[in-house]
């Protein structure tokens, strides 16, 4: 018999500790999470949004859950660990995201492992998924430059990645 994965406020509230749960009801109430989803990982179910930030327009969160229990969690926020592979994610934001999670369980899309989706594709589509987010990079880049030409780094920059003018391989 499994038990429900879903965490119970006081396993959210251990998650974080008191004062980053209170702020994390709040946000929850506000409606500030969103695009939620769930997928299974081994060991859990891993529950994903963006949820509305201070000082970026939102942040990236994840958790993963297991036997009413918060097992892992990580938010690109600065408190939530940023994007190390260190994060442990006991912000505001890992809050508002159970939090909306235990109550709204219906607005969260039920998916597919983004790794076991990867794992069956083939050579050829992944290099093309690949090439894809490099040019997104580059976009991003020149993005940088026309805002802040004195700032941008162009050796830290994807620039270099040229367009492909070929037509996608049939
Ligand atoms: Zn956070």
């Amino acid at each position: 018999m499994s038990l429900s994965p879903t965490p119970t406020a006081e396993a959210v509230r251990d998650w974080v500790g008191g004062k980053y749960y209170d702020r994390g009801k709040a946000l929850a109430e506000d409606g500030a999470v969103n695009d939620g989803r769930t997928y299974e990982v081994p060991g859990g179910t891993r529950i994903c949004a963006r949820v509305t930030g201070t000082y970026a327009p939102f942040y990236r969160v994840a958790a993963t859950a297991a036997d009413g229990r918060v097992t892992a969690a990580a938010c690109t926020c600065p408190v939530g660990g940023g994007t190390a592979e260190w994060a442990e994610g006991r912000c505001k934001h890992v809050a508002a995201l159970l939090l909306t999670w235990r109550k709204r369980p219906d607005a969260f899309d039920q998916g597919e492992n983004p790794r076991t989706d990867l794992a069956r594709r083939s050579k050829e589509e992944l290099a093309e998924m690949v090439l894809a987010l490099l040019n997104r990079a580059a976009e991003t880049d020149e993005e940088a430059w026309e805002r802040d030409p004195e700032e941008y780094d162009a050796d830290a920059a994807d620039w270099h990645v040229a367009p492909d003018p070929a037509p996608p391989a049939a």
